[in-house]
C-alpha cells in the first residue's frame, strides 16, 4: 500500500519504520505478553521503556545531567500555564517577559498574564520594512539588539519556530548582553524540536509537544535546568510542578505510556538516521528544494523574511486566490495531503518534518510546477 504525502502541520507525519515496529509489537512488547498499553507505569517493562527514552534523547541533544528531561501531559498550551505556574514566582514578584512574533507566542503571553505580570519584550505584530522589503505582521523578527527585556523578570519566553506564520529562530539571544543575566530563556521548540541542534544550555527550559516533529500526540517534553525546580506558586497542580514530576522520572502519576513509547522509537529512529546533525542536513535540502521553487515562481510565494523562514513549516499563498480550492483538490487527488494554510493566515502551508522525505517535497513541487503550467 503506498500511503500519501502527509504535510500536516500537526499531529503529523511518523516513520513508517516506526509506525510498523509499534504495529508488530501491539499485542506482545517483546515476549512480556503485554501491549504497551496494558502496562503497569511502574512496572519493570515500562520503566525501561521510558528510561531508555529520555537516556537516548539526552544523547540526541547532549543534555548536560544538571537538566531535567520531563515526559509530561498537558500539550504545548498546556505548558503555557504550567511555565508560568512554576517558575513566574522564582525570583520573588511574578514577573516574565514574551518575545511575540506569531500566533504561538501571543497565546503564551496571554495565559501567563493570568500569573503574573507579563511584559512585551519585543514584538512583529506590525507590518514592517525589512532590507528595503515590506513585511507584513508576524512574518520577521525584531534585532535582538532591539529587545528590551527587563532584568528582574523570572524569565523570557519566546517561541523559537512559529508553526503557523513559518517562523524560526535560527539562534537563541545572549540575555547578559541585553543586560538581564539572572533572566532564564525559556523556549517553545514544539515544531521545530529535533529538526536541527539545539543547545539546551543556552536556555533554563525548552518544552516541545511531541505530536509536530517527534511522536504521537500526548506527551509534551519538558527540559529545565534543576536548580531552576522547587519554586512554583502555591496554586500549581503537584501532577504539573516540575520538581515532583523530575523527582520521580516522569512517573509522579501516571504518565502517556503509549506516547512516550512510540516518542522512544522515534528517538532510535533519528539515532539510526545519523543523529540530529545529519537529519538537520535532510531538513535543510528540503526546505531549499521548496523555498528555492517559491522564490523562483511568480505564480506562488512565500511571505517570511528569508532570514527567519522556517525549515519546518512553509506558508506560501498563490497569486490568484481564487484557485486556492482547485489547488488543494488537485493535490489531495494526487496523494499530497493537509496543505491548506492555519485559518488564520489562509492561503496554502507545508509541513516537512522530520519523517517527510525529499521524495515528498519533490513530489509537491512537481505537483505545484504542473498545477502553475496548467493555471499560469
Ligand atoms: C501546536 C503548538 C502548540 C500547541 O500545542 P497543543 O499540544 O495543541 O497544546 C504550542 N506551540 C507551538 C509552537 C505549536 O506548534
Amino acid at each position: 500500500m503506498a500511503r500519501p504525502w502527509n504535510f500536516s502541520a500537526g499531529p503529523s507525519v511518523l516513520p513508517e519504520t516506526v509506525l510498523q515496529q509499534a504495529a508488530a509489537e501491539m499485542l506482545d512488547w517483546q515476549g512480556s505478553g503485554m501491549s504497551v498499553m496494558e502496562m503497569s507505569h511502574r512496572g519493570r517493562q515500562f520503566v525501561q521503556i521510558c528510561d531508555e527514552a529520555e537516556a537516548d534523547l539526552r544523547e540526541l541533544m547532549n543534555i548536560p545531567a544538571d537538566y531535567a528531561v520531563m515526559f509530561m501531559q498537558g500539550g504545548g498550551l498546556g505548558e503555557n500555564a504550567i511555565v508560568p505556574m512554576n517558575l513566574i514566582g522564582r525570583r520573588g514578584a511574578p514577573m516574565a517577559d514574551f518575545v511575540v512574533t506569531g500566533h504561538w507566542s501571543t497565546r503564551s503571553h496571554k495565559e501567563a498574564g493570568r500569573y503574573g505580570d507579563v511584559h512585551i519584550a519585543a514584538s512583529s505584530a506590525l507590518p514592517t520594512e525589512i532590507d528595503g522589503s515590506a513585511r507584513n505582521a508576524f512574518t520577521y523578527v525584531q534585532a535582538v539588539s532591539s529587545w528590551q527585556v527587563r532584568p528582574e523578570a523570572s524569565y523570557l519566553h519566546l517561541c523559537s519556530n512559529e508553526t503557523i506564520g513559518g517562523v524560526e529562530f535560527t539562534e537563541w539571544p545572549d540575555l547578559a548582553e541585553l543586560g538581564a543575566p539572572d533572566v532564564s530563556l525559556v523556549v517553545d521548540a514544539s515544531s521545530h524540536f529535533l529538526s536541527r541542534p539545539l543547545d539546551v544550555t543556552r536556555c533554563g527550559l525548552l518544552f516541545a509537544g511531541a505530536q509536530k516533529n517527534a511522536g504521537p500526540a500526548g506527551v509534551t517534553v519538558v527540559i529545565a535546568r534543576r536548580d531552576l525546580l522547587g519554586k512554583s506558586l502555591p496554586i500549581c497542580p503537584s501532577a504539573f510542578d516540575y520538581a515532583n514530576v523530575a523527582a520521580e522520572h516522569s512517573r509522579y502519576n501516571t504518565p502517556p505510556t503509549f506516547s512516550i513509547y512510540v516518542a522512544g522509537l522515534v528517538y532510535k529512529w533519528l539515532k539510526a538516521q545519523g543523529g540530529v546533525a545529519a537529519i538537520e542536513a535532510a531538513n535543510k535540502a528540503k526546505a531549499d528544494l521548496l523555498y528555492g521553487y517559491l522564490d523562483a515562481s511568480g505564480f506562488y510565494r512565500n511571505p517570511v523574511d528569508p532570514a527567519v523562514r522556517s525549515r519546518m513549516n512553509v506558508p506560501f499563498v498563490l497569486a490568484d486566490e481564487s484557485l486556492n480550492d482547485a489547488f488543494l483538490k488537485g493535490a489531495e487527488a494526487a496523494g499530497l495531503l493537509a496543505l491548506k494554510g492555519h485559518k488564520s493566515v489562509g492561503g496554502m502551508r507545508a509541513s516537512i518534518y522530520n519523517a517527510m522525505p525529499l521524495a515528498g517535497v519533490q513530489a509537491l513541487v512537481d505537483y505545484m510546477q504542473e498545477f502553475e503550467r496548467r493555471h499560469g
